[in-house]
């Protein structure tokens, strides 16, 4: 048996970021410590905040007044921030800088008049925060059928966006479909779909292929590991999600002699470490393979939490290289 860890995988610069920021958060003001929307999406992540007395809500109300607040890595909405200003909450934005991007993106198009067709899932937070720019402009397409559908008033100008986390596959036959009809579309100047989707999706497709079964550790809300599971399945191979070593169906490993073991951008590396040693524990000479290269991209962290705190606070989650290129050293910065 042998066990292929391809690189790059787990956390990205973007939940690296988000993770330190709310581990912070919670040596500078104490807990309970707010938080708008699950930080990232990982529950393991998400229950070993929660031990740690932070609470998630899903709405600013649920927040008593004058709170610190997080808002998680997936954005937010205007109307949400606007919400945290009246209830005089101190917000802490962990934001990806690679969705606020998206959401600049978005307030420049439909203030130029586009109408935007933002290529992402209904109803992710991501999604949500990208349509409160400007509900009344933005349409979401979630597939081919849906570009091939799309009316649009005689006249009307179009924009296309993408939620960063999205298949680079669909997003391409997506793209194809709208400018089939819509010639003139524009698109962001760079695609959005963030580096970490597109590098780990990158690292499935060309490593799966030397293997029998892919096993994709992340939740079942994590939108890019799920993009995983399906680009496995995809390039050939059976693919299934794990939350862990717990979920591994013994039935899966019929005649399997090479599995790939990858992570979702929300995934601790503790958690591959977990998977390696349910196959380690069952086969003794199994063989443990790291290919593929690693990033080197790091976010500054929020201007709140930027000074340094005792090493000591933060989450057990992070392995010491994860924490080591999450700490700011002061010249950190979007590469
Ligand atoms: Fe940012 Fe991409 Fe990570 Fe999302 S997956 S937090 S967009 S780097």
């Amino acid at each position: 048996m042998e066990v292929l860890l391809p690189q790059p995988r787990g956390f990205c610069a973007g939940v690296q970021m988000a993770v330190e920021c709310l581990d912070r958060v919670i040596a500078r003001y104490g807990a309970p410590v707010f938080a708008y929307h699950q930080i990232v999406h990982n529950r393991h992540v998400v229950a070993s905040f929660e031990r740690r007395g932070v609470r998630f809500v899903d709405d600013v109300t649920q927040v008593p007044r004058g709170a610190v607040v997080v808002f998680s890595a997936h954005g937010v909405s205007p109307e949400v921030r606007a919400a945290a200003e009246q209830r005089c909450l101190k917000v802490i934005d962990a934001t990806c800088p690679l969705v606020t991007k998206v959401h600049t993106e978005a307030r420049r198009f439909a203030g130029e008049g586009y109408v935007v067709a933002f290529i992402g899932h209904r109803g992710h937070d991501e999604t949500q925060g990208v349509l409160g720019e400007a509900a009344d402009r933005i349409v979401v397409l979630e597939s081919v059928a849906d570009a091939e559908s799309l009316v649009l008033a005689p006249q009307q100008r179009l924009a296309y966006l993408t939620q960063t986390t999205f298949s680079v596959s669909e997003t391409a036959a997506i793209v194809a479909a709208l400018l089939r009809r819509f010639p003139h579309a524009r698109g962001p100047s760079k695609s959005d779909i963030c580096y970490a989707t597109e590098n780990r999706q990158g690292a499935v497709r060309q490593w799966s292929r030397d293997c029998d079964l892919a096993l994709v550790i992340g939740s079942d809300n994590s939108s890019n590991t799920r993009r995983l599971v399906e680009t496995g399945q995809a390039s050939g191979i059976p693919a299934h999600r794990i939350d862990g070593a717990g979920d591994i169906d013994p039935r899966w490993l019929r005649g399997v002699d090479r599995v790939l073991v990858t992570a979702g951008a929300s995934v601790p590396e503790s958690l591959v470490d977990e998977v390696v040693g349910w196959f380690a524990d069952r086969h003794p000479d199994c063989v443990v393979s790291r290919v593929g290269e690693t990033e080197d991209v790091t976010f500054r962290l929020p201007v709140e939490v930027r000074d340094s705190v005792p090493r000591q606070v933060r989450s057990p989650q992070l392995r010491p290289e994860a924490e080591a290129m999450a700490l700011p050293s002061g010249e950190h910065g979007l590469l």
